[in-house]
């Protein structure tokens, strides 16, 4: 019997993730869905599926009708809202689910990292810690910084940004010495991020410069089943939703 398994996906892991499913043959129907952010996204094998579900009920209504087995969220860790519809639909649906999530970065004892709850702190924040920012926050959230006067900003995205603010684009992964270099060209001497985890290349660049970094927090997690690594998480599709440690 072909078991279908949704993973919902944007980032490198998912991506890994229905790689590493599609050689585990032909019993398993794997669909990824992608939320649409960018243009021309980097797409997995398998089935894929782009743009929201409308929620709960879209999603569940979805499930329903595509006979989903099993989810695994492999969504970026500040894509909250989709963990929480998929937490909600699998729950009334009583499928299993998984959360794959990179782990988030790690302070090194140099590093002088500014712990804040959002990204609007972050903006709130800024003006105090310097005064030539590099943004990586995502294209999508720097509305708060448009109101800055005093610091000079400089964003780094996948695409072109729709607020008035330069940008340099670009898709890691990085390379510690191309990010070094970006840090030199532009004097920045504050970088503000979120807790992504994954490629580091920019917080081991801002530590070689004593730059600080505003960081932002993670959103909590849902209380369900999370697991770090791709493999775990190929284990819990593969083997049927054993616990995995
Ligand atoms: P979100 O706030 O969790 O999602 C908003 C809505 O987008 C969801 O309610 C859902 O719409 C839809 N959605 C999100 N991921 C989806 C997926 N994989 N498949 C189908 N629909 C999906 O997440 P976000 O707005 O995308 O991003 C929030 C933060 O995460 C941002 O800071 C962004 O920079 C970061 N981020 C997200 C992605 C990504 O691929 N989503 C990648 C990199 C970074 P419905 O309610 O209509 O189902």
């Amino acid at each position: 019997m072909v078991r279908t398994v949704l993973v919902l996906g944007g980032t490198a892991e998912a991506r890994r993730l229905a790689e590493a499913l599609a050689e585990a043959g032909d019993r398993l129907r794997v669909v990824t869905s992608l939320a649409g952010r960018v243009s021309r996204p980097h797409l997995p094998p398998g089935e894929v599926r782009i743009g929201g579900f409308d929620g709960v009920e879209g999603l569940t209504a979805w499930l329903r009708e595509e006979r989903v087995d099993a989810v695994v969220d492999a969504t970026h860790p500040f894509a909250a809202r989709v963990t929480a519809s998929a937490a909600a639909a699998t729950s009334a649906l009583g499928l299993p689910f998984l959360v794959l999530r990179r782990p988030g970065w790690r302070q090194a004892e140099e590093d002088d990292w500014r712990w804040v709850g959002s990204v609007a702190e972050a903006a709130e924040l800024l003006p105090t810690v310097g005064t030539r920012a590099l943004l990586t926050v995502g294209r999508q959230e720097l509305e708060p910084f448009t109101r800055l006067s005093d610091v000079w900003l400089l964003a780094r995205s996948i695409e072109q940004p729709n607020v008035p603010i330069e940008a340099v684009l670009g898709r890691g992964p990085f390379a510690v010495e191309s990010e070094l270099e970006l840090l030199d060209d532009h004097d920045i001497d504050v970088l503000v991020t979120k807790d992504s985890g994954g490629d580091d290349a920019k917080l081991v660049a801002a530590r070689r410069r004593n730059i600080p970094v505003v960081i932002v927090r993670r959103p909590p997690s849902p209380a369900v089943m999370i697991v770090s690594t791709v493999d775990q998480a190929a284990i819990w599709v593969i083997y049927g939703h054993a616990t995995v440690s």
